[in-house]
């Protein structure tokens, strides 16, 4: 250099969510602004650099580094080291090193970027219309990931050799493509194809998505292949073929998800504020569950039958803006899309296209299906809105491989989760990954995929585990898969009782060890407990050792078990004999069971070997039965969102749970199953019910976490357990107990549901 300054060498590691979100362009760039000479790579550990220059210089860049970083980038750690000067000149970005442990974060798949959308609906563009169009800043990137490093050949892109278009794009520092790996374009990248539920070849390229638009006119139901499966799609207006489509899925009374071209058609569907704007739009485009519009919404009534909800999202891909907007020079096709995995009932979803062909051809009357594999099958995320900022309720497509850095070194674990909405999470060092969802674990296909995503997160991250993690119940199926697998690789095996592991979930997604003092309120549907029984209304006081039962629900008999789960009446009989309340006819829960059913009831209930549970969903269920809500449930959870979507304004005049000091504390539901029975009687409307109810939940969690604040002087509270994703009852336990001075811990990244709980297993069996 000719200030005279000796030249300053640096060898630099960032590691964190660095490759697959443009930082070698992005570092690239800095070098040449900066007129620093040296390299970048990828390695399978973090991005490596060599910066070599004046010292003022290399000290500019190493500060832009972090602070400029591209917007995908997550930078957990820099480490930097001077090295002795070479003198060598120029900047290049130098082939990938395989070699070396540690773990680079694969960054999640980005929806299209504005620039990108730009291109495809310019008719000048060489990208126009390319349903595939991507670049550094957006794309596929997790579900199209084989291995680290990432780079094409690592891809499911290897089989596409770029043209000389898009050769120049991706070696040009000056384009938005430098070094975009999936790159692609009508001329060499994948190709759309529309085809028969047999198998032959109906249209390709922009005829297939043509062709495509118009079936969905037509009021057929079509398999269209995403960023992580297949979906079907079927036009949201059209009655009759929403109700095919809920037929042929054998999907019961479930919602399905819509896909709409922007904010404003949502808002002409749903309520949506500027946050829940924000949060459609955001890069993850998850399906966001909106409070619907009354009578006169566009969206046919079987959409979403006597849910008070909808779940919307947003295009995620240029084929899903090409297949929901308005193209000029195309006939029109449906402005609102139900949008629904490509699966029978509780099966996976499908992501291969022979297994897509075979598994959906009775549902689908046409496949828009491409040539570009999916690697890793991964499900739409749901979120919902709670005070301005987002809850998971499904954490998958756009936020998985989700990374939650831990307070502390741990030893390589896998642990399993439970037997609903699974997830599973490996840990190692100071990060836990929470896989995509998996699904339900009824079906032997759910397992399979269970097991291969188990295989591909264990070697992409190279994670051998030392130890495994499962749900203490003995008869899940993920618990028996851990057994075998822990036999089969000799290690040891740790059940975690399944409200021990919400709370510690909770811990561990705000970066707190799992002994960290804290009332872990974990209220949800069922988990087994420590006595045998059913747990689920649960207040665990973590500390050292493991985390004690300070408080819970009244136990109350469960008659005929997981039958009542799917029939809310039962637990409303249940809940009556336990607060000693005559099963009166007046009560529609009680009207809803035939005589016959009754007596079943009443001597299970009185049989010392039905099992008891103490579960505030339970509860939950029994309310809206009795309010005349539901008597049976379609899907997990209905009797709950209906009771939700009644209440209207703040909460009043709540119910009165009795609180009987002891150890533990028990809440006993008696009195407000007498007062909504009161109420039910007297005519009251179920919305009053529910708002009373809902207040009493918020109050008994204030009044429990107030007298043990008393005894054991934490002050701290968490709330967890799929009850808390009622935002209802989120929002008003918050606002009671902010009110008597707790600083209160909330779900935000991880859900709350069962989908959360491999997290806490991985941290409580990494910490024995
Ligand atoms: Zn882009
Ligand atoms: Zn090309
Ligand atoms: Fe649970």
């Amino acid at each position: 250099m000719d200030d005279g300054a000796p030249e300053l060498r640096r060898r630099v590691a960032v590691r964190g969510v660095v490759q697959g979100v443009g930082f070698r362009p992005f570092v690239h760039g800095l070098a040449a602004r900066l007129g620093l000479t040296g390299f970048v790579g990828n390695d399978r550990a973090s991005v490596f650099i060599e910066v070599e220059g004046t010292p003022a210089a290399v000290r500019a860049f190493e500060r832009a580094l972090v602070d400029d970083a591209p917007p995908l980038a997550v930078i957990d750690a820099v480490e930097a080291a001077t090295v002795p000067a070479t003198g060598a000149a120029g900047f290049a970005i130098v082939a990938s090193r395989a070699g070396a442990g540690g773990t680079t974060l694969v960054p999640p798949d980005v929806a299209t970027c504005d620039d990108c959308l730009r291109e495809v609906l310019d008719p000048h563009d060489r990208r126009h219309r390319y349903p595939f169009t991507n670049c550094t800043a957006c794309g596929p990137r997790f579900t199209i990931i084989e291995s680290l490093p990432y780079d094409r050949p690592a891809t499911t892109m290897a089989g596409f050799a770029m043209c000389p278009a898009c050769e120049r794009e991706y070696h040009d520092p000056a384009d938005r493509r430098f070094h975009a790996q999936p790159n692609a374009c009508p001329a060499c990248g994948p190709r759309l194809a529309l085809r028969h539920p047999s198998g032959s070849l109906l249209a390709e390229g922009d005829d297939a998505l043509v062709a495509a638009r118009a079936q969905l006119a037509g009021g057929r139901i079509v398999a269209v292949k995403g960023l992580g499966g297949y979906h079907l799609a079927c036009d949201a207006t059209d009655a009759a073929a929403v109700a095919r489509l809920r037929e042929r899925k054998a999907r019961g009374g479930k919602p399905f998800a819509l896909l709409v071209a922007d904010v404003a058609t949502a808002r002409r569907l749903c309520h949506v504020g500027d946050d829940e704007a924000d949060l459609l739009e955001s890069r993850a485009r998850p399906i966001v569950l909106l409070a619907k519009r009354g009578r006169g919404a566009p969206a046919a009534h079987e959409v979403a039958p006597d849910n008070p909800f909808l779940g919307v999202m947003l295009p995620s891909t240029p084929l899903h803006h090409l297949l929901v907007r308005p193209l000029p020079g195309s006939p029109p096709a449906p402005e609102i899309l139900v949008l629904t995995s490509g699966n029978l009932a509780d099966e996976p979803i499908a992501h291969e296209d022979a297994d897509a062909l075979i598994r959906l051809a009775r549902l689908a009357d046409a496949f828009c299906t491409h040539d570009r594999p999916i690697h890793v099958p991964c499900d739409d995320s749901v979120v919902r809105l709670v005070e301005g900022a987002e809850l998971a309720v499904r954490r998958s497509r756009g936020y998985a491989p989700f990374p939650v850095r831990l307070p502390g070194e741990v030893r390589p674990v896998l642990a399993v989760g439970g037997e609903l909405k699974t997830t599973f999470c490996v840990a190692a060092g100071t990060h836990a990954w929470l896989s995509q969802h998996i699904g339900d674990m009824g079906s032997l296909e759910t397992l399979w995929a269970f097991e291969r995503s188990v295989e591909q997160f264990e070697r992409t991250y190279g994670i051998a585990p030392e130890v495994l993690a499962c749900d203490a119940h003995p008869a899940y199926q993920t618990t028996r898969w851990a057994e075998r697998a822990a036999a089969a690789l000799s290690v040891p095996l740790v059940r975690v009782q399944h409200h021990r592991a919400h709370v510690a979930s909770l811990l561990a997604e705000h970066g707190e060890a799992p002994d960290t003092p804290l009332l872990g309120v974990a209220f949800d549907g069922t988990g087994f407990g420590d006595d045998g029984s059913i747990w689920g209304g649960e207040v665990l006081m973590t500390g050292a050792g493991p985390a004690r039962r300070a408080a819970h629900l009244a136990p109350v008999p469960l008659p005929g078990g997981d039958a009542a789960v799917a029939r809310p009446s039962r637990s409303a009989l249940a809940h009556l004999w336990a607060a000693g309340i005559a099963w009166d006819e007046a009560l529609p829960a009680v009207a809803a069971c035939p005589p016959t059913e009754r007596a079943v009831v009443a001597s299970q209930l009185e049989s010392p070997t039905t099992v008891r549970t103490s579960s505030m969903g339970r509860l939950v269920d029994a309310v809206a039965a009795l309010a005349g809500v539901r008597q049976a449930c379609r899907y997990e959870a209905e009797a709950a969102i209906e009771l939700e979507g009644l209440v209207a304004g703040e909460p009043a005049d709540p119910y009165r749970f009795t609180l009987r000091p002891g150890d533990p504390v028990v809440l006993d539901p008696a009195p407000v199953i007498a007062a909504v029975a009161a109420d039910v009687r007297a005519g009251t409307p179920p919305a009053v019910v529910a708002a009373r109810f809902h207040a009493a939940v918020a109050d008994v969690v204030a009044a429990t976490a107030s007298h043990l604040r008393a005894v054991t002087g934490i002050g701290r509270v968490g709330l967890t357990g799929g009850v808390f994703q009622n935002v209802t009852i989120l929002r008003w336990s918050l606002a009671r107990l902010r009110s008597e001075g707790f600083e209160v811990l909330v779900h935000r990244r991880v859900p709350p549901n069962d989908g959360g709980l491999a997290l806490g297993q991985a941290v409580l069996a990494a910490s024995t």
